[in-house]
């Protein structure tokens, strides 16, 4: 039988309740449990594949094709899991199923309600990853704040749960506490609020996580455990911290370990925590630096400048670079800026730049500029998904000469698509069939011998995640074979590309799938790595 922990978010979002996750995870891990993780996104969406990355961030995906939200690759990363659909749910999906159900004549004529029939819905979803899993815990994250109304049927699934398996079901409250700066003082009052709202709720959190930009003090610890009905020691303090790996370190030192185990009268076992101690000691010691441009234009939201939508692209190129015992400098670049051929050069400042995947016209154009600019002049360069097919469109309209050179996706008229779609999707979007159709998940790629690909990889077979609708259409192949670029990686069931390369080039690789998904901290990805192995030679 698992034990279940759900944690929620108190006073605002973006608290940090999904590393909060990860790392009450790895704490767990660190004591010989086996830990499973499950997301839970009060949105309408069924997925989060039909959400603007500004407004949601990152799109992750993993190995089935599940689009869903980028906690599950903080999951994924921490806690070395391989997740899958059952791992992650929206309101939308909960509710569809019901509805389905009720369509089915599942529920025999019954009124189907809310509650408990949603609540139900969910409760089930979490004994099917226990099942599938037999995981020793079983964490559950509920996305959003405690108190708004589309917090609260998760909420309910969290109570209800608890009522029925009080020894097996732990709440975790990660709460924010703000020091306005005319104050000067770290206050507790909205987290009461938050602790309150969740009494409301029925359920008592077991433990409060403080987060704030400094460690909490004892005079916030009692006042914290006296109004919201806690024991001292479950107030723990999750300040600001350096590197989010350093996070299960920081729980641990505070006995996070214990004082669950102590609560679910498990076994302390023998912590192990070497290894992870290890990586967060070799982040701290990297000194030189190593500066990475990301072209992109998900970045800004009125005058504020969001890094989510890259996310797992900026941790992949952090990994990748600690291997390499270097730090990491990164710098988003507006892609808008290049589109008239300005600013350019400012590009030489870099040691490697990424271009990442993409949707849509805008910003298409200063890409392939920065292409052009990096294949000319040496500078490493990673395309990921889009960033491949802006890198064939550059490839031929400035090398091969096909000047009107393009993607359907951008323009349908044009004479040249060398980047196209598939039969198959050309239904899908007759039909406006949006959601959960592109190419995703996992696919099987074949490396060419010889090839930088497979320098990097050191195999022939391997398996990448995919989300993109477009293809580079074969019939290009040739001329651009001809002209000197490389297709290193082909899926040999479709036929499909999915990698390029250049000889003469210190690194020049572009990828159709999304490799940054399946790098961790302990397990850097070889596209990676080898982009920063090549600065090293820049350099010297
Ligand atoms: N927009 C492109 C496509 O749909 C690339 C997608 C991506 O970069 N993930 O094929």
């Amino acid at each position: 039988m698992s034990k279940y922990i759900f944690i929620g978010g108190g006073v605002m979002s973006s608290v940090g309740k999904g590393i909060t996750t990860a790392s009450i995870g790895k704490v767990l891990q660190s004591r010989g449990y086996s830990v499973t993780a499950v997301k839970i996104d009060p949105y309408i969406n069924v997925d989060a594949g039909t959400m603007n990355p500004i407004e949601h961030g990152e799109v992750f995906v993993t190995d089935d094709g599940t689009e869903c939200d980028q906690d599950i690759g903080n999951y994924e990363r921490f806690l070395d899991l391989n997740l899958s659909k059952d791992n992650y749910m929206t309101t939308g999906s909960v509710y569809l199923s019901v509805i389905k159900k009720e369509r089915n004549l599942e529920f025999e004529g019954k009124c189907v309600e809310v509650v408990p029939d949603i609540p139900n819905e969910v409760i089930s979803r979490i004994k099917n990853v226990e099942e599938k899993t037999k995981a020793d815990f079983v964490l559950i994250e509920i996305g959003g704040t405690v108190g708004e109304y589309q917090n609260m049927l998760f909420l309910e699934s969290a109570r209800i749960m608890k009522l029925k398996q009080p020894k097996d079901v732990l709440f975790v409250l990660v709460s924010y506490l703000p020091i306005p700066s005319v104050v000067g003082e770290m206050k507790t009052k909205p987290t009461q609020t938050a602790a309150r709202m969740l009494n409301e709720a029925g359920i008592q959190p077991d433990f409060i996580f403080g987060r704030a930009s400094r460690p909490l003090d004892e005079p916030r610890k009692k006042k914290i455990s006296l109004f919201c009905n806690i024991r001292e020691e479950n107030v723990l303090s999750s300040p600001d911290v350096e590197s989010i790996y350093e996070i299960p370190v920081r729980f641990d030192e505070q006995g996070l370990g214990d004082l669950i185990l102590e609560k679910f009268e498990l076994d302390k076992g023998t912590k192990d925590l070497k290894e992870w101690e290890d990586l967060v000691n070799r982040i701290k010691s990297c000194e030189e630096e190593v500066k990475i441009g990301i072209v992109g234009k998900y970045f800004e939201t009125g005058e504020f400048n969001l890094l989510d939508s890259y996310i797992s692209v900026i941790e992949a190129v952090k990994h990748a670079s600690w291997f390499y015992h270097k730090k990491p400098v990164i710098t988003w670049l507006s892609s808008s800026k290049y589109e008239n051929g300005e600013n350019l050069n400012e590009l030489d400042e870099f040691d490697a730049i990424v271009v990442p995947g993409g949707f849509g016209t805008r910003g298409v154009e200063g890409k392939i500029k920065v292409i052009e600019y990096v294949r000319k002049n040496n500078i490493p360069f990673l395309g990921l998904c889009l960033g491949l097919q802006l890198a064939v469109i550059e490839y031929a309209r400035n090398v091969c000469n096909i000047k009107d050179a393009t993607s359907r996706e951008f323009n349908d008229k044009a004479e040249n698509l060398v980047i196209d779609i598939m039969e198959e999707q050309k239904e899908l979007l007759k039909n406006n069939n949006y959601g959960g159709t592109m190419r995703l998940g996992s696919w099987d790629c074949n490396l060419k011998k010889d090839s930088l690909a497979f320098n990097v990889y050191e195999k022939e077979d391997i398996k990448e995640r995919h989300r993109h609708r477009y293809e580079v259409d074969n019939s290009y192949r040739d001329i651009l074979e001809k002209n000197g670029l490389i297709f290193s990686g082909i899926n040999k069931d479709k036929d499909l590309v999915e990698i390029i390369e250049l000889k003469n080039h210190p690194y020049f690789i572009a990828c159709q799938f999304h490799p940054e998904l399946k790098s961790s901290p302990l397990k850097p990805h070889p596209l990676f790595k080898g982009l920063i192995e090549a600065t090293k030679q820049k350099t010297a």
